[in-house]
């Protein structure tokens, strides 16, 4: 076998350049039976409505729980998922995931919205409204549960807004414009595409308290969005602080560590049922007051 100081210096190799280049080839050659093979699960992160601080929305989260590399974030496959088409298989099997779990909740009485990621590869494929609005009849779900988070992104490729988001918006899905403030064109695409909902971007939420533009845009966001009948989301609230600071300017949702991270289907129900159970008694409380 090789001396001992050149097996070193190979595995410190194999830790960055060809470890990478390594990763990549296993989620090339896994990515296509994923789904299959029942390796992704969806995660849902609490949206807390802020007057009343109850769980409003869940947003769907896709995981890919790997067998060799583990537990895998978008961040480490997306993109892979938009370069090989998956991202439209994947994108149906989330739709379904979400619905199947939202049909679950309003059967016990938790009465929450979901929100759906889309990217633009899905969202110009073959008929997304159907294929979307067919998943949540076959959960009985009405759209009207269901929000479609894009970015402006998707938007972009083409000057006209595009007919998919009137016929999403005909079926009754909800439109959210997601990671406000950072494309090119935030104003422009605020203007056409009419979201009922903005989520401002964790990048400006993130500063809002250390730096003063970051406090300025955030605020003229908001009171931007006030003006329009626009609901706001803040996006990755962590501090008490900033989530005091949002709350003087009426932001609308919080979403955020703070509040919860993202969790599994199971552990969603636990919050809500936590929540109903302690507002049940609450009213218990009230009652015995009468
Ligand atoms: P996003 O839609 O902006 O989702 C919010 C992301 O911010 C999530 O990351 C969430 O875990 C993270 N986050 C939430 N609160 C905090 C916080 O307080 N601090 C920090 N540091 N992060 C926070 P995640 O789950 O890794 O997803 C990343 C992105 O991947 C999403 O960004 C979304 O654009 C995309 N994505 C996720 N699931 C899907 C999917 O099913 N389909 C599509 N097309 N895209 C998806
Ligand atoms: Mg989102
Ligand atoms: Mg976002
Ligand atoms: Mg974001």
């Amino acid at each position: 076998s090789a001396p001992k100081h050149l097996k070193n210096s190979y595995h410190y190799y194999s830790d960055t350049t060809s470890g990478l280049l390594r990763k990549e080839l296993i989620l090339t050659k896994d990515i296509a039976s994923a789904i299959e093979n029942e390796q992704l699960e969806v995660y849902f992160q609490p949206i807390y409505k802020a007057h009343t601080n109850r769980i409003a929305v869940v947003e769907a989260l896709v995981r890919w729980n790997h067998p060799t590399l583990g537990l895998l974030t978008p961040a480490d496959f997306l993109q892979l998922a938009e370069d090989t088409g998956e991202i439209i298989k994947i994108g149906e099997w989330v739709m379904e995931s979400t619905c199947r779990s939202l049909a679950e909740w309003h059967q016990k009485n938790l009465n929450i919205k979901a929100a759906v990621n889309v990217s633009a590869m899905q969202f110009y494929a073959e008929d997304l409204p159907t294929t979307f609005f067919n998943i949540a009849q076959k959960y009985s779900i009405d759209p009207k549960w269901i929000e479609i988070e894009i970015t402006e992104s998707v938007l972009l490729i083409e000057e006209e807004i595009p007919e998919s988001l009137e016929r999403l918006k005909e079926f009754g899905f909800g439109i959210v414009l997601d990671d406000f403030g950072t494309g090119y064109n935030s104003l422009k695409v605020l203007k056409d595409m009419k979201p009922e909902k903005i989520k401002v971007d964790r990048s400006f939420v993130d500063k809002v308290l250390e730096d003063e533009r970051s406090k300025t845009i955030t605020t003229s966001i908001i009171g931007m969005a006030k003006m329009l009948s626009i609901e706001v989301v803040a996006e990755g609230v962590e501090t008490k602080g900033q989530k005091d600071f949002l709350l003087e300017l009426e932001c609308d949702f919080f979403q955020g560590f703070l509040f919860s991270q993202p969790v599994s289907e199971e552990n969603v129900t636990k919050l809500l049922i936590r929540e109903q159970e302690v507002l049940d008694s609450k009213e218990n409380v009230l009652n015995r007051r009468k």
